[in-house]
């Protein structure tokens, strides 16, 4: 059976329900926290968790340079919610000195859910993924608020980008982790044995 190593970036936020997702959708899951555990990874998983802290602790890890080449060369990437803002090649209202590794072109709004409803779960359609709607569960949520032309739109929810898609990375305002509903974990594994 062909079993692609995906990591989970384990500097903050809730690494344990992504490893548990991405064993569940036939991975050898791993926390990583140091640049040279990247050489090993066929695919990786940026938590969700707070953006701000992500990128300071990214920082001091000196993993903010060796991600943006890795996601450079083609490395396979999922980011969910804090990770989704990570992905970002802009954000639009950062905190001072918030870097991002960037990779998708694409604007986000941070918090931007959060303005509405702190915290919510709704039923997302995503053509994609066959099956049905997945159950989003949006805490404290990003949204895009534009894409480039490279990007492909795979959910919105009233009326506001919330699932995305630029090649061989992936990102989403919701947390998919936190349901027992693993399609989407399925879907970024399957891209990550397309990519090898
Ligand atoms: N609002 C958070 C941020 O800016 C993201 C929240 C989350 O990941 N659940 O990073």
């Amino acid at each position: 059976m062909d079993t692609p190593v995906i990591g989970v970036l384990a500097l903050q936020g809730d690494v344990r329900e992504h490893l548990t997702a991405l064993a569940a959708a036939g991975a050898a899951a791993r926390p990583v926290r140091r640049p040279d555990e990247l050489d090993e990874l066929d695919g990786l998983v940026v938590p969700g968790g707070e953006s701000t802290t992500m990128s300071k602790l990214a920082g001091l890890f000196g993993m903010l340079e060796p991600l943006r080449e890795r996601i450079a060369s083609g490395l396979p990437v999922f980011g969910t919610c804090a990770g989704m803002i990570m992905l970002a090649d802009k954000i639009l209202d950062p905190r001072s000195g918030q870097e991002t590794f960037g990779g998708i072109e694409m604007i986000v709004r941070r918090n931007a859910f959060g303005r509405q409803n702190e915290s919510f779960e709704a039923a997302v359609e995503i053509p994609d993924i066959p099956g049905g709607p997945v159950e989003g569960v949006f805490i404290r949520a990003p949204w895009v608020e534009s894409v480039g032309a490279g990007v492909q739109v795979l959910a919105e929810h009233g009326g506001h980008i919330v699932a995305v898609r630029q090649g061989h990375l992936l990102a989403t305002s919701f947390h998919p982790e936190l349901t027992g509903d693993h399609r989407l974990h399925q879907y970024f594994t399957d891209m990550v044995r397309d990519a090898r």
